[in-house]
């Protein structure tokens, strides 16, 4: 059965990083500071390397990878939910090199930003919750 429910926004937060955070650390952390627990991400800006993910769907698990060079964020969406207790950020990027080739991905640990501009929407309602989802393998929203 899908599941969806009406959500409200509510507060915004908008700012920017500072050259040398790890990105997904920083917009976790943003959430968990301000109590931020169900919303969506945006952000745009640049980083200095990149980690990334695949979730490989035969096997089950994600291939992580890296992009050893700068690139531009042309887009960084995701939404925050609750896994394992506190607030979770999942967030997939675009990310483009100098030539404007683009790659992309699942949003891992180790993107160092450049600089990074965001904004995290806030909704009011009920938490999402992630658990184990045996049809994919994935910590969806039960
Ligand atoms: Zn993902």
């Amino acid at each position: 059965m899908t599941l969806a429910r009406i959500v409200q926004p509510t507060r915004t937060l908008m700012g920017r990083l500072n050259r040398g955070d790890d990105l997904l650390e920083a917009i976790t952390k943003l959430c968990v500071e301000h109590g931020i627990t169900v919303g969506r991400v945006e952000a745009i800006g640049a980083v200095e390397k990149a980690g990334l993910a695949y979730y490989d769907q035969k096997e089950r698990e994600y291939q992580n990878f890296e992009v050893r060079e700068p690139l531009e964020i042309t887009k960084l969406s995701g939404n925050v939910s609750i896994k394992d207790g506190r607030p979770f950020v999942h967030a997939h990027v675009t990310l483009s090199d100098a030539d404007g080739q683009a790659i992309g991905g699942h949003l891992a640990p180790g993107t160092v930003v450049f600089a990074c501009e965001f904004v995290i929407q806030e909704f009011d309602g009920a938490e999402f919750v992630r658990g184990l989802d045996e049809s994919t393998g994935l910590t969806l929203w039960a």
